[in-house]
């Protein structure tokens, strides 16, 4: 599979001022010896690592010019994928970016799979597996938060820790193999009193890397929120008001209808992730608009719940409901429109009739209340952790399930030792901390598990 050579557009699809056509491979030079027609250094293809040479593409058959581009060289192995890669930038715009690559196609390169060239790059060893994965959470972080965190990851912060645990489990593998072909009498209890100790210290340890886990997902991947209540509460003019201030991205959520889109709202660095609603037929509730099933799945989805209720018309039937409807999830409870007079109901009514959730006195029109609203969000999601994305070492949730796995058997290994079970047993648990922490950087993972984690990526990265 490493053994050709491939191609494909790296710049996202539509019109753009440049477009770049990323081969990588061994044939990636021949090739671009064959397309191009440099305008003056004409052994570019020698000698350097690093070049860029300006010229044409043309088609070999016809002589005719296809696009004036510049050629940027990466020999391996210093280059991202450690293979020959060939960068052409041509001018933006599908047709000629299509008939370049038709052309490289046509001289024996294979269109690349979506994330082929990182995981070239992990194959060839220049990523592990954890720094890979970063650069998809690089180009797809909502905010500068996230992408600091993906960018230290990149850099090696939480595989470097990682690689470090792992080296430490496996001494502890080589003492237990010593001593077990003691006979069970004389097991050597030093050892094992070392053995419980380091075994503690590296659950410690694992525990340290995880406390930031909480955060660092929310920052990775956005808190899912929604914002409910019945007609006319101020739903709309909330999502509008904190969009004015925070937008962060616009995206559209995949595989739904288009009736709901959802809007990313940065709130001191955590990407909010609010379903807008606000395009539906106003007149009618949430339950209406989306049935049933749907808003259960929805509010089931949800990480945080903002739900309105109007400061005029007080708690009616429907709120009653909405509430029911709600109970036991993460809410904060908005008192809307409190820059008017004739108000029917204050923060202590509500208090009784909710258990433990935050209740804010807003006004959505005037934009009353919105910093102690962020201020409040940011405090219930955390739980008061929030752990700066500085210090952030796990996002990846796959990485978080891995170092509470390998946890979890390095506690079996403690009660292990302390319960007297034989050497050859408990030995079985260290592998398989030792095993599952290979998961995270890649040195014990299965072909199978290396395709899912590409796949994701695009076509090009
Ligand atoms: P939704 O149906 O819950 O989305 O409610 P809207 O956001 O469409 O607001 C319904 C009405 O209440 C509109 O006329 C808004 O201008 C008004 N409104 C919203 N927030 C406030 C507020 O804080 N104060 C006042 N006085 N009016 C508000
Ligand atoms: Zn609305």
């Amino acid at each position: 599979m490493l053994d050709d050579t491939i191609v494909a557009i790296a710049t996202p699809p539509g019109e753009g001022s440049i477009g770049i056509i990323r081969i990588s491979g061994s044939e990636a030079i021949a090739i671009g010896m064959i397309v191009f027609r440099p305008k003056k250094n004409t052994d570019w293809f020698k000698k350097d690592n690093y070049k860029l040479v300006y010229g044409h593409i043309i088609d070999p058959e016809s002589d005719e010019v296809i696009d004036e581009v510049i050629l940027s060289i990466m020999r391996g192995p210093k280059s991202f994928t450690a293979e020959d890669v060939v960068e052409i930038s041509c001018h933006g715009g599908i047709v000629p970016l299509n008939r370049v690559l038709k052309t490289v196609l046509n001289q024996g390169a294979r269109f690349a799979e979506a994330g082929e060239f990182s995981k070239r790059a992990f194959i060839n060893g220049r990523l592990d597996l954890a720094q890979a994965e970063s650069i998809i959470d690089l180009i797809r972080s909502k905010t500068e938060a996230g992408a600091k965190i993906a960018i230290s990851q990149l850099g090696g912060k939480l595989s470097k820790r990682v690689s470090a645990l792992q080296s430490d489990v496996l001494g502890q593998l080589a003492k237990i193999e010593a001593i077990i072909d003691f006979p069970e009498d004389d097991l050597p209890e030093a050892t094992l009193d070392e053995m419980s100790l380091c075994t503690a210290e590296l659950i410690n340890e694992i525990n340290k890397i995880l406390e930031s886990a909480e955060s660092g997902k929310i920052y990775r991947e956005g808190l899912q929120t929604i914002i409910v209540g019945k007609p006319n509460v101020g739903k709309s003019s909330l999502l509008n008001a904190l969009l004015k201030e925070q937008r962060a991205i616009v995206t559209d959520i995949p595989g739904t209808t288009r009736d709901v889109i959802e809007e990313v709202l940065n709130i001191r660095g955590v990407p909010l992730k609010i379903m807008d609603t606000a395009g539906l037929r106003e007149t009618q509730d949430l339950v209406e608009q989306l049935g049933v099933e749907r808003t259960r799945k929805f509010l089931d989805q949800a990480e945080l719940i903002l739900m309105v209720v109007d400061a005029i018309t007080g708690i009616s039937e429907e709120d009653k409901n909405i509430i029911k409807l709600i109970k036991g999830k993460k809410t904060i409870f908005l008192i809307n429109k409190i820059d008017l007079e004739a108000r029917k109901v204050t923060a202590e009514e509500i208090q009784k009739i909710i258990d433990g959730n935050p209740v804010l006195e807003i006004s959505a029109k005037n934009e009353i209340g919105l910093d102690k609203l962020e201020q409040t969000i940011l405090e219930l999601v955390l739980e008061g952790k929030v752990t700066a994305a500085d210090n952030i070492l796990v996002s990846n949730t796959r990485h978080k399930h891995a170092l509470e796995r390998a946890a979890f058997h390095l506690s079996e290994v403690l009660k292990g030792i302390r319960d007297g079970i034989p050497p050859d047993l408990v030995s079985i648990d260290i592998k398989s901390a030792w095993e599952i922490l290979g998961e995270i950087t890649g040195n014990n993972v299965t072909e199978d598990l290396i395709d899912r984690i590409f796949a994701d990526f695009c076509i090009g990265k």
